[in-house]
């Protein structure tokens, strides 16, 4: 690799790491609006002390709730887990084989972990 096309790289990849701090930062706005939604820690056996059907609106909007607030969560993860491999200097080679991913690549997904073969490889 020539120097100029090191320097590119880290040009776009310093970029990227803007992009995931911003996203990173709204994320955790959204989660915090989020935050009086109750989870239900895994437990299926919600008592139903009144006619259950009337209360059937108000389980789907709170199972809507906690669906967009489990994405968000994974898409916190996601930047956080981009932010701490940029730290590291891993961030950009790909978690099976350990090539660089294609600049496009990240671009696109700055989350990805795998290069494009590898990914279509399903490899892990
Ligand atoms: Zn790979």
């Amino acid at each position: 690799m020539s120097e100029i096309a090191t320097t590119t790289r880290e040009g776009d990849l310093a970029k990227i790491r803007r992009q995931v701090e911003s996203e990173k930062a709204r994320l955790d706005q959204e989660l915090a609006q989020l935050a009086g939604v109750p989870t239900n820690g895994g437990g299926r056996e919600a008592p139903f002390h009144e006619h259950p059907t009337e209360h059937a609106g108000e389980m789907e909007e709170h199972e809507r709730l906690l669906a967009i607030r489990e994405n968000l969560h994974q898409m916190y993860e996601q930047c956080d887990d981009a932010l701490g491999r940029l730290e590291r200097g891993e961030y950009g080679l790909c978690r099976s084989c350990g090539t660089e991913i294609a600049i496009e690549r990240l671009r696109a997904l700055p989350y990805a972990t795998r290069c494009v073969p590898c990914k279509e490889a399903k490899r892990d």
